[in-house]
């Protein structure tokens, strides 16, 4: 290290580490650096990419002090992101670094995509001229450069052909550009027609999205009644000023459809990110969202951290859904942060659903955001007739779990050629193996649930932490062979009784454990195309897919959602059937929506067939306004997990006592988790909730200092704003 160090420039770097704060790294002479640039810097035995962070940095012992190894020639992170990182590893309490680190998934990214070999015509002409010849020149007249092959492809000739007119100096070699990943979108490519509802719609979310200034609009609008198209007015507004948009979607891999609604608006697909995206395209989208050539992003929750030039809206498509809260490492809901966002960059956000959350609805409610409500499904198409089962009433036969209700309304779907699509919420077979004989059931070793039977695979799998086992054939406890018995259905097990029934129907089970990714989009484009009659799904068919000829959803269990302790149990279960039932009908056949139940009773089941989504939130909005739940008080989870239970309990204990005295706080727990123990690790919960003007961050501050370190096997996660209370 150099003597001189002290007279160095130190600046602040956040690494990609769960470091509470910057770290300080000298600039080596000559070299440039400035607040958000991309870095490579040693740390410990390694090197690692961080950011450049703003002001000083906070001195170090010269001999400490180490040096940035590389600045990479990437644009900088913008300071509004570098805001965005901050606020929410406040809001979340975690490590800024670890935001950061969000933000940095994408490392090769960081040095420019490699230049491309062109080929570019010369003032030389060749000695002879060929048919094949000619057509080459006729293209590479209009003086660009042309890849190889890309110039051989369009004039319909082999390369060699080119090849040869290169070895004449007839082309030069230059280099490219890289290739854009999508080619740039073109707001006036099809402008549809919209209904007058639309069309206010849309004039209004253009002048929201056409402003310079941080507005929220929550567009409100059933299945069908064309929000999408709607939306894509806000995106063209923000096109229109030069901005980039972001349109994040739940579950952005399973609905290329959307890609292509997109390309038919604007001429050009917007560029995806997700998880199941190939590195190398991961990469080169990160890079041109940063470059500003990509100009809208269509992606899940994670997009939310990629590093945009200039964003200009965001929207969040389906915003109740669950799938946006992140719960690893750091637990944020990207709908929420989105907002955050917004604010920060100064820029409009939308957010789109058809059963808004009750967040978002009482936002709207009380004035922080615009609420555009759209009643209708476009055109004649006419909302699914939806009724209860009363499963008491029409009880399946023994061994099934079908009414015959719901057997002859299938039946009656399939002989119209059309299709039904039967939605439970369960992979695999059946929830709980039971030996007849002796009673025992069989565990996950290293979680407290149920193995889930998987009879496709042959397996017994643990839906928590992965743990299989062979499906047995003998119990373990008692040894009878032949005596276990599966206990309630999965979907696989209503596929089966779907077969016995109409074995001549082409049936078709879709669960994410049966299929990747690839061969799921087959399956659901197939169905799309009506290569189906009775689809069995999980929720991955509920959200977003247009099946024209999907005529009748039947639910299997209605009930399924409503018995855990979840405060948002009622909420989530309307919302997810809404969603499910609106499958059906989307091209204006009459369609039917079926609810098995025990509890017609119930004010889910009575809103779901009334239609009267209404009543259900106003009743919804009073009870969570009297019970102090959110949006009208705060919630926030401490998880203590750790190798026994006695260790994290103690640690529980520990915190619970170290809690600070607060006035508008309360603290309870700890409890053990519904989920006590989970891949081998016991679990505690506390929970604190306070009121809406509580300064709950402060508050868990304050009791983390105040608790001793947790120890040995022992961690502790905090959850803000917590989904599950598992
Ligand atoms: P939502 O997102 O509200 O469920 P979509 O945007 O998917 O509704 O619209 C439902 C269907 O109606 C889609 O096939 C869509 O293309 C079509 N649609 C909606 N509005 C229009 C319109 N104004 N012109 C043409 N097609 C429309
Ligand atoms: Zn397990």
């Amino acid at each position: 290290m150099r003597e001189d160090s002290n007279t160095r420039r130190v600046i602040p770097v956040m690494v990609p580490m769960p470091a509470n704060r910057p770290y300080s790294y000298a600039v080596p002479d000559g070299m440039r650096v400035e607040p958000g640039s991309i870095l490579r810097v040693p740390l410990g035995p390694r090197e690692v990419a961080g950011v450049a962070w703003d002001g000083d940095g906070e001195p170090v012992e010269s001999r400490k002090l180490r040096e940035i190894a590389q600045v990479f020639e990437c644009p900088p992170l913008q300071a509004q992101m570098r805001r965005f990182i901050e606020w929410v590893a406040a809001y979340t309490l975690s490590p800024p670094g670890l935001v950061a680190r969000m933000a940095l998934r994408a490392p090769a990214a960081f040095d420019p995509e490699p230049l491309v070999e062109g080929l570019r015509l010369t003032a030389i002409r060749p000695d002879r001229m060929t048919a094949a010849r000619e057509r080459v020149l006729h293209y590479a007249a209009d003086g660009q450069a042309w890849t190889r092959s890309g110039l051989a492809h369009a004039a319909g000739v082999s390369s060699t052909v080119v090849d040869g007119l290169l070895a004449q100096g007839v082309f030069e070699r230059v280099e490219l550009p890289p290739q854009p990943l999508v080619p740039l979108p073109d707001t006036e490519f099809s402008r549809p027609e919209f209904m007058p509802d639309q069309k206010l719609a849309a004039e209004r979310l253009r002048e929201k999205a056409g402003a310079n200034a941080f507005s929220v609009t929550l567009l409100d609008g059933v299945t069908g009644s064309g929000k999408t198209e709607v939306y894509f007015e806000a995106v063209a507004a923000a096109l229109d000023r030069g901005k980039q948009v972001l349109i994040l979607l739940p579950e952005i891999a399973l609905t290329q459809a959307f890609l292509d609604r997109f390309h038919d608006r604007f001429g050009a697909k917007p560029a995806e990110w997700h998880s199941d995206l190939a590195p190398r395209k991961r990469e080169r989208v990160w890079r041109q969202v940063a470059e500003g050539q990509v100009r809208v992003v269509a992606g899940a929750r994670s997009a939310l951290f990629l590093p945009f030039r200039d964003l200009g809206l965001i929207v969040v498509d389906e915003e109740h859904d669950p799938a946006y809260k992140q719960e690893d490492r750091v637990f944020y809901n990207a709908r929420d942060m989105s907002v955050v966002r917004g604010r920060l960059g100064n820029f409009p956000v939308v957010l789109a659903s058809a059963t808004p959350s009750l967040e978002s609805r009482v936002n709207a409610d009380q004035g922080r955001y615009e609420r555009i409500v759209l009643s209708a499904r476009f055109a004649d198409a006419a909302m699914p007739e939806l009724r209860a089962i009363d499963m008491r009433r029409s009880p399946p036969e023994r061994g099934g779990f079908l009414s015959p209700v719901l057997i002859e309304a299938i039946g009656r779907t399939i002989e119209r050629r059309e299709q039904a699509l039967l939605f439970l919420n369960r992979r695999g077979y059946a929830p709980l193996t039971l030996c007849r004989v002796c009673g025992h059931r069989f565990q996950c070793p290293n979680c407290s649930s149920w193995l889930v039977e998987h009879r496709f695979r042959r397996q017994l799998l643990c839906h928590h932490c992965g743990h299989n086992e062979p499906s047995p054939e003998a119990c373990p406890e008692c040894g009878t062979l032949d005596h276990l018995v599966p206990c309630g259905p999965g979907v696989e097990r209503i596929a089966e009784e779907v077969d016995r029934h109409f074995p001549e129907a082409r049936t078709i089970v879709l669960s994410s454990d049966l299929m990747g990714v690839k061969r799921l989009r087959l399956e659901l484009e197939a169905i799309a195309a009506g290569e189906a009659d009775i689809v069995v799904g999980t929720q991955l068919v509920a959200k977003g897919h247009n099946f024209p000829s999907m005529t009748l959803v039947g639910v299997v269990d209605a009930d399924l959602g409503l018995a855990n302790g979840d405060p948002r149990a009622a909420e989530r279960t309307f919302q997810l059937l809404s969603q499910v039932t609106g499958r059906a009908g989307r091209s204006g056949k009459k369609s039917t929506g079926l609810l098995q139940t025990y509890q017609p009773e119930h004010p889910v089941m009575r809103a779901l067939i009334s239609g009267d989504a209404e009543t259900f939130y106003e009743r919804e909005i009073a009870e969570r306004e009297r019970a102090g739940l959110p949006p009208f008080g705060r919630l926030a989870s401490i998880i203590v997990s750790a190798a026994t239970r006695q260790e994290a309990e103690g640690y529980a204990r520990a915190l619970r006592r170290a809690a600070p005295a607060a006035t508008e706080i309360d603290i309870f727990g700890p409890a053990e988790a519904p989920l006590a123990l989970v891949a081998g690790r016991h679990r505690f919960r506390l929970l604190v909730q306070g009121t809406r003007r509580a300064d709950i961050q402060t508050y868990f501050k304050r009791l983390l200092e105040r608790a001793e370190k947790p120890r040995g096997s022992v961690r502790v996660q905090v959850d803000i704003d917590p989904q599950s209370f598992l």
